[in-house]
């Protein structure tokens, strides 16, 4: 084709789109990108971030607590939940002007305004039209929430980390990351917090184990996990919200936050003029090396199908930039990818949960160890640590490794690259622990009997 403006158009500055614009501006291609909203995407300004600075905040309520048996007496007041969330906000706006140095300094040209496909190779941002032999669709994802009576009255996530006052009394629905992180960090915060979940056990597709010691663990800490039931309908009464829910139980409340999934942010996008195809749940179909089906299109990230992480949508972001101007066609390794769920306690997993194990290897094995941190010994904390690990008895190898405690993201990730290396049991058994620590316990463990 003709000489166009860019080797590399890519709609949105999230986690993979930033990636993918640094990384292939590094390898000598001319790149732009185009931002509507924030620089850094979900991550930075409504997801993993903030969360993990209020997960950070809720976590001192406990410790405080903890710290008595330890000799210190604190007077725990209030939480001020201005400071907490302006604070947040600060560096949030830090880390913006990061991305867009970051950008800058690799030799992307940053353009503000909603991105519009024109046609296969051009793009039109604030009504200036820009050609590029190749365009990226990185815009990631929005929170869902389904329709029903009075769904007005829900906020998503992404109004929580703005919220003005803190509620008294929230209720949470849905059972996946963001409704079970929520719930932890609402309640440590101070809030009385209900979950609603519409299944048997919130965190379906993790091992049921896991899952199971998790709800009885946030049980005891005081947050009412109510399952198997779902909400019908929410009505504004007396400055609160009266929720009816499907079991016909009424739940009155200051605040409800929806965390039913997310869904692709397609709109405005001007798919209609190209031939760039979605899945059955919507998403944009790409193939292993993130072309769609019109040619000259991409997509990593949220807006594709997958793991919606955003460590996966960096490695997807970097594998495109090296395709497209490295020559390297590796393909990327979805296997064994690790992930953490902040709630309280932190969860952490990676590889097969007991059940997928079984189904896919038969014959395994299953080491659990369940226990007191040494630190609650002193402080009369009651939370349990409980590890797993799942062995395929044909290969010895450890092929899921489940974690629910303190700083079980931490662990898991250096058990991540034991696994994905394809070490055994016996690699695990033979390797030397670190005493007195929670992590030296992977490798000392027993078989369960069961
Ligand atoms: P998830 O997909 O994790 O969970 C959605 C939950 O909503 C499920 O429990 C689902 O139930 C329920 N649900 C879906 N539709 C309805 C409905 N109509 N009525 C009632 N309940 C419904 O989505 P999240 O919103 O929690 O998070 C989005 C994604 O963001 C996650 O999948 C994760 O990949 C990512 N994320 C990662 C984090 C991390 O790495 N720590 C933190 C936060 C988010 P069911 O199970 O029955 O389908």
């Amino acid at each position: 084709m003709s000489e166009t403006d860019y080797d590399l158009f890519v709609i949105g500055a999230g986690s993979g789109g930033v990636r993918a614009a640094r990384m292939s501006s590094g390898f000598g291609a001319k790149v732009a990108i185009a931002e509507s909203r924030y620089l850094g995407g979900t991550c930075v300004n409504v997801g993993c971030v903030p969360k993990k600075l209020f997960s950070y905040a809720a976590h001192y309520r406990e410790d405080f607590s903890d710290a008595k048996g330890f000799g210190w007496d604190c007077e725990v007041q209030e939480l001020d939940w201005p400071r907490l969330r302006d604070n947040k906000t600060k560096e949030i706006e830090r880390l913006n002007g990061i991305y867009g140095n970051l950008l800058r300094n690799a030799g992307v040209e940053l353009i503000n305004g909603h991105a519009r496909i024109i046609d296969p190779n051009t793009v039109e941002v604030e009504g200036k039209q820009y050609t590029a032999k190749s365009i990226l669709i990185s815009v990631g994802g929005w929170p869902f929430i389904p329709e029903f009576p009075g769904r007005e009255f829900a906020i998503s996530s992404n109004e929580f980390f703005y919220l003005e006052h803190l509620p008294k009394h929230a209720v949470i629905v849905g059972g996946g990351y963001i409704a079970t992180e929520f719930a932890g960090i609402l309640h440590g915060l101070g809030v009385d917090v209900e979950q609603i979940y519409r299944g048997d056990l919130f965190l379906r597709g993790f091992d049921s184990e896991i899952r199971a010691q998790l709800a009885e663990e946030m049980r005891a800490k005081g947050i009412k996990l109510r399952f198997n039931d779902n909400v019908a309908e929410i009505i504004k009464k007396d400055g609160r919200y009266q929720l009816t829910l499907e079991s016909g139980e009424n739940v009155v409340t200051d605040q409800v936050l929806y965390a039913t999934g997310r869904k692709p942010l397609l709109d405005g996008l001007g798919l209609e003029n190209t031939s760039v195809s979605l899945t059955d749940e919507g998403y944009i179909a790409v193939d292993q090396g993130f072309k769609t089906t019109e040619p000259s299109i991409y997509a990593v990230g949220d807006v594709t199908a997958g793991m919606e992480l955003t460590p996966v949508a960096l490695a997807e972001g970097m594998n495109l930039a090296k395709r497209l101007f490295k020559g390297d066609q590796t393909v990327l390794d979805y296997s064994f990818i690790p992930t953490a769920i902040f709630s309280q306690p932190n969860l952490a997993t990676v590889g097969f949960s007991e059940e997928d194990a079984r189904e896919r290897y038969g014959d395994i094995a299953v080491f659990t160890s369940r226990f007191t941190h040494l630190k609650h010994t002193l402080s009369g904390n009651m939370t349990k640590t409980f590890l797993k690990l799942i062995v395929d008895k044909a290969s010895d190898k450890v092929v899921g490794a489940h974690m629910m405690g303190d700083d079980a993201g931490e662990i898991i990730q250096g058990i991540a690259v034991a696994i994905k290396a394809g070490a055994t049991k016996a690699d695990f058994d033979s390797t030397i622990g670190i005493h007195p620590t929670v992590a030296e316990e992977f490798v000392t463990m027993r078989e369960a009997s069961r």
